[in-house]
């Protein structure tokens, strides 16, 4: 557990947690607490501060977004962490999905596209205190092959199909969770590996934006 000292919003956060997360079925006390204590005021732009902890996406620059809290926390959920993982986010975005896993996870890589956006994130994830968050800018579509293999891979993006590199990049019994197109919308998937195959199970309908890349969708889709 890393140390996070940002001021204000507390009645919020906890607000957040009682209406919006605990209600839809998210009960994994490391998930509660990872959002009682992030400050996520802290991850959108100063206009939106206010509006931080409400039942939806924000925009944070780029084009892109912040995830509703309630599609962090599942999939957070989905990925079984226990405390202490090696775990690989795939849009870093704001960060904030990234110091939610911070909270749980022992060390937590992440690949963003976009520089101004991982440059953002890695202050604000600083002047919080974190010391296990690592990102680097790339095509996430290609995991983070150097520090794999990882207990747990998230994909903040909807993918046209599940990216063959980031289920090589699994430990035996990881987790992959990831929106996939279905064609008709996104589904949430978890992809657990065993050996050389894996097995999936869809979670639910989602809405995220493209993740492009060379196993991804092509550039001209954002
Ligand atoms: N996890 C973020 C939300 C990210 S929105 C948060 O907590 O705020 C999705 C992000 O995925 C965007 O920042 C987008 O630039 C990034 N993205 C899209 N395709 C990508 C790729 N191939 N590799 C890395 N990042 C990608």
């Amino acid at each position: 557990m890393q140390a996070v000292n940002g001021p204000g919003f507390e009645s919020e956060r906890k607000w957040m947690v009682q209406t919006q997360l605990i209600p839809r079925g998210i009960s994994d006390k490391l998930v509660l607490d990872a959002f009682r204590k992030v400050p996520r005021h802290m991850f959108v732009p100063d206009a939106f501060a206010d509006s931080a902890h409400n039942d939806y996406p924000l925009p944070i620059g780029g084009g892109q977004t912040i995830s509703q809290p309630y599609m962090v926390a599942l999939m957070t959920e989905c990925l079984g962490l226990k405390g202490g993982e090696k775990v690989l986010e795939i849009g870093t975005g704001s960060g904030y999905q990234m110091a939610i896993l911070a909270e749980i996870a022992g060390e937590v890589y992440s690949v963003e596209r976009l520089q101004e956006l991982a440059d953002a994130a890695g202050r604000h994830l600083e002047a919080l205190g974190y010391k296990n968050c690592f990102i680097k800018v790339g095509d996430g579509t290609l995991g983070w092959e150097e520090k794999a293999p990882y207990d747990g891979i998230v994909v903040t993006a909807g993918a046209p199909k599940i990216p063959p590199s980031l289920v090589r990049q699994l430990k035996e019994g990881g987790r992959l969770v990831i929106p996939v197109d279905c064609g008709f919308g996104q589904v949430l998937t978890i992809v657990e590996r065993h050996g050389p195959s894996f097995k999936t199970n869809e979670v639910c309908g989602c809405v995220f934006v493209p993740l492009i890349g060379k196993e991804g969708w092509p550039e001209n889709s954002s």
